[in-house]
């Protein structure tokens, strides 16, 4: 006897095998068979012409604050995903020993919120109490643990400091955090050198966790940033994901096929990379990154008073490397405002149209947005017009390929309705299964689903999940293939997509004929073992 049976759908394991047409019965959770499975069950959801496939696994976001103020998940659950991975690119909202300084610099967050934990295994407890609608692992912050101990001080660690960062990431990971991330376009983590990476990548090596690092550069200086991560990996031994690997405007035509000729000779040496790709030419980031290195010093205070200053305005205008050469280029038309608690006018425009409106260079307009936000500027962010598209094909017809939102989740009700990150918030796994798999015929349905489910399980040891198998958790998305369609576009940021059915995380109906149900079924998922 079975809770459930999906009946009669085209059922994908995950593994990139084909699809056959089957019934998957579940109990307690977990798959329990697949194949034909008869009339024994306590609810029969018929799949007949549509898709059954594992739960869709993202496991590049940035839903750290936001899952406190709002756990439902609604915008991963409503293209598929059942598991998310937080704490990208340096940033996770734990270890919190320094309040002010992690609150500050943190993504998502919301007026007044406060982060009411210290230890990550607070966090985790805490994020689990509050019911997500999806399972979420964590990867702890190399940023994030650099401002409790170093603070936001422009240099290098002591030897103290390095014992110091080591055993924190060390907690972090015993108490649960899956991997250590690090974020080195970012303040205060492009002050660290190798010495210091490598110190805290030997920590995750050791716990055969992911070091996953966005890169110190993916234009100019591609070679320097992706050599970086790679040799980070080789000295210290460590598993690891390069993160949205795609060269940026500003990088030589040839930048991904050398990126992916010198990933090849460090996998030669037995040491294991991943990468994954943003499956769109818009990717999101803080606004105030277009602020030189030397304007971040005594963190946000200073910098609102920097900006204040008319005497630094042309200083601070003048950035020789800026995080994206978009602005050193004047591509203003490809710079559009996306968050603003002081200016919710202005979202969605673009900074040609901004500059216009308010009469005014779109370059100060971009420095003045960021003074009216004053010290909560860190939740001004902004969408770039980042990735050529030839790059993202690239790397997409790469097997090992994995594919994510580097989003956080959103929601169309509650607290969160009125933010817009990026257009791959609501829209990546549809954009990815329907335009460049389906439309653009670059791989078939099971190849397209493998790089959705089994792939990123993998890369995260994610234990039994990932793939339709007895056993494995039960974390299902059934949508029509033929239809599956991203509907998010950059005036209509928040727009669900076309095609899906329903999603079951851990065995629970979270959508049913395309609509979120109430149910809030996810599990934080913890490194189980210690090393
Ligand atoms: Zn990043």
């Amino acid at each position: 006897m079975f809770d459930l049976i999906l009946r009669n759908g085209t059922v994908f394991d995950g593994t990139g095998a084909a699809g056959r047409l089957m019934d998957v019965g579940v109990r307690k959770g977990k798959v329990a068979a697949i194949g034909k499975l008869g009339d024994y069950a306590t609810e029969f959801v018929d799949c007949s012409g549509l898709t059954v496939a594992p739960g869709f696994i993202d496991i590049h976001t940035h839903s750290d604050a936001t899952l406190m103020t709002d756990p439902d998940g609604y915008s991963l659950l409503m293209q598929g995903v059942t598991t998310e991975i937080i704490g990208n690119c340096g940033f996770s909202c734990a270890p919190c020993f320094r309040k002010e300084l992690v609150e500050k610099f943190m993504v998502g967050t919301m007026p007044g919120q406060e982060f009411r934990w210290k230890s990550f295994g607070d966090y985790l407890d805490l994020l689990q109490a509050q019911k997500p609608g999806l399972n979420v692992g964590a990867y702890v912050g190399h940023n994030t643990v650099r401002l409790n101990i170093i603070g936001n001080e422009p240099r290098l660690a002591d030897d103290d400091e390095l014992t110091y960062m080591g055993n924190v990431v060390r907690q972090a990971l015993d108490e649960g955090a899956i991997g250590v991330s690090s974020g080195l376009e970012y303040n205060p983590g492009f002050h660290s050198d190798l010495r210091e990476l490598v110190a805290i990548a030997r920590v995750a090596s050791e716990y055969d966790a992911t070091y996953a690092t966005h890169v110190r550069n993916r234009d100019w200086q591609y070679e320097m940033g992706v050599g970086e991560g790679l040799a980070t990996a080789r000295i210290a031994g460590a598993r690891l994901q390069l993160s949205h690997l795609v060269p940026k405007v500003g990088a030589p035509e040839h930048a991904a096929d050398h990126i992916l000729e010198m990933m090849e000779w460090t996998q030669k040496l037995g040491i294991d990379v991943g990468y994954d790709v943003i499956p769109h030419e818009w990717g999101p980031t803080f606004m105030y990154t277009v602020l030189p290195k030397w304007a971040y010093e005594g963190g946000v205070v200073a910098m609102v008073e920097r900006l204040k200053d008319p005497v630094l305005r042309p200083k601070l205008k003048y950035n020789p490397f800026p995080q994206w050469k978009l602005v050193g280029e004047k591509r203003w038309s490809e710079l559009v405002l996306m968050r603003s608690g002081a200016n919710p006018g202005l979202v969605g425009l673009n900074f040609e149209e901004i500059g216009r409106i308010r009469n005014t260079d779109p370059h100060d307009a971009i420095l003045d947005i960021l003074l009216e936000e004053g010290e909560n500027m860190a939740d001004v962010t902004w969408v770039g017009k980042i990735s050529p598209d030839r790059d993202i094909r690239l790397m997409l017809a790469q097997s090992e390929c994995a594919v994510i939102s580097d989003a956080i989740t959103l929601n169309n009700s509650g607290p969160l309705k009125d933010i817009r990150f990026a257009p791959t918030a609501f829209g990546w796994t549809a954009r990815f299964l329907g335009h460049y798999a389906r439309d653009e015929r670059m791989m078939d349905l099971a190849a397209g689903i493998r790089r959705l489910t089994s792939l990123p399980a993998k890369r995260m040891n994610l234990a039994r999940r990932g793939e339709l198998k007895p056993g494995y958790f039960a974390d299902i998305v059934v949508f029509d293939a033929a239809a599956i369609a991203d509907n998010a576009t950059l005036q209509d940021m928040n727009a669900t997509p076309t095609g899906l059915a329903h999603v079951f995380v851990n065995g629970q109906a979270a959508v049913s004929e395309g609509k979120r149900t109430s149910v809030r079924a996810g599990e934080v998922i913890r490194r189980s073992s210690k090393p």
